[in-house]
């Protein structure tokens, strides 16, 4: 049975190391410009792409950029400067637009066909090998038959959606929002109108006339966040090469959490481990973390009203309140100094430590000191010390965790 790999979002350099230490096989991310997630505040830069680089490489993993906008004319120079610029520091490119493989082709960088180019039988996979590509992120239309047959036919490898933020429409092929408030999905600028809820008028005027709906996303547009791990078994047994997280715009714990569920998942259905229950314990891990509801996707075939979701919030069962900074570290006795700017700390806590070179460090609060003395509580303005195994570093933000 094939290993896929399991591909995590980086939006920035704490979420990256939180992928890294999760055990990703691979990244991708943006460079600000040119990508679906481009107005997104997580992004790196050309300045910050040699550091993604070397830590990456450290581990062997792998790292996919991600210049999936469809280009208009006079952006192809654009394209091809940081393209040039990125080729050092990078394994392949994820395109969505013609011209985009053509720079790739011209200047011999590996490329991945996005998921925007609808890609979803083996004959199509089969032309975008003929023209050069290494790998082909299908179409999240496509069931786990038709994931089967394409990876089986196809030739080339191939890439899936496993977990995250699905669309009602083909990705970022979207005119809702830029229809309603001159922001393109094609740009990453999406206002998600999919997600909200409208009021229909009618416009005529006069006797049984003037009829108004309320338009909720239940009923309409708002598809549930995919989650596979109830059937990652299956989607493991079509072959496919790998699984893709979305989230490039997600929190640090987001990136940590589902990267170790699908780590552990894959792996399980690998050593012959995986069951419905320890499935289920992955599933409510990812539950506590950024997510609407969770669906199906389109893997069992079309979706019915199930699919669809009554709510645009957040569905986490846990939140996290930033209580300070960490002021030093003490690597033998494994001992962190944390000034409260914020929340105060009690000894029990659950915390989660974030810094851009420790990722995210979790951890129960089991003692607070000042020097030699033992503290319940420590609050905003007081500095202490407690027992923390992972190293972290100064600077890095404290939160506590708490259930929603
Ligand atoms: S409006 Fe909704 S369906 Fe359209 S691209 Fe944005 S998130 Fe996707």
């Amino acid at each position: 049975m094939r290993r896929p790999e399991i591909l995590a979002p980086a939006g920035d350099m704490t979420c990256l190391q939180a992928a890294l230490n999760a055990g990703a096989d691979a990244v991708y991310f943006g460079l600000g410009e040119l990508n679906m997630r481009q107005m997104a505040t997580r992004n790196f830069t050309r300045e910050s792409l040699p550091e993604l680089s070397s830590r990456c490489a450290e581990r062997g993993v792998k790292r996919f950029l991600t210049l999936n906008t469809i280009l208009f004319e006079g952006e192809t120079a654009l394209a091809w400067d940081i393209l040039k610029f990125a080729r050092p520091y990078i394994d392949a490119v994820i395109v969505a637009d013609w011209a985009v493989i053509d720079i790739c082709r011209d200047l011999g960088i590996p490329f991945h066909v996005s998921t925007q180019m609808s890609c979803s039988n083996s004959a199509a996979a089969r032309f975008f090998k003929s023209q050069g590509a290494s790998r082909v992120v299908l179409a999240r239309e496509c069931t786990l038959e038709e994931v089967a047959r394409i990876s089986a036919d196809a030739g080339i490898d191939i890439e899936v959606f496993v977990h995250g933020a699905i669309c009602m429409a083909v990705s970022g092929r979207c005119m809702l929002s830029h229809g309603a408030y001159g922001c393109s999905s094609n740009r990453g600028e999406c206002r998600q109108p999919c997600r909200r809820m409208f009021r229909i008028h009618e416009v005529q005027e006069g006797e049984n006339a003037n009829a108004e709906f309320l338009v909720t996303p239940h009923t309409v547009l708002s598809a549930k966040d995919l989650c596979s791990l109830p059937f990652i078994d299956r989607l493991v047994a079509t072959g496919a090469a790998s699984f893709k997280i979305e989230g490039r715009a997600r929190n640090p714990e987001y990136v940590k959490t589902v990267v170790t569920a699908y780590r552990e998942a894959v792996d399980a259905v690998i050593a012959g481990r995986f069951d419905r229950q320890r499935a289920q314990a992955w599933v409510d891990g990812c539950a506590k973390v950024y997510h609407r509801e969770f669906g199906v996707g389109l893997y069992h075939g079309r979706p019915g009203e199930d699919q669809f979701t009554d709510t645009d919030e957040n569905q986490a069962t846990t939140k996290k309140l930033y209580a300070g900074v960490i002021l030093n570290y003490y690597a033998r006795p494994k001992i962190a100094q944390v000034l409260i700017h914020s929340q105060p700390l009690t000894a029990g806590n659950d915390l989660s430590i974030h810094g851009p070179a420790s990722g995210v460090v979790d951890l129960k609060l089991t003692e607070l000191r000042q020097d030699e003395k033992s503290l319940d509580t420590v609050t905003k303005g007081q500095w202490a010390t407690f027992p923390c195994p992972a190293r972290v570093r100064p600077g890095d933000k404290v939160y506590r965790v708490v259930k929603c």
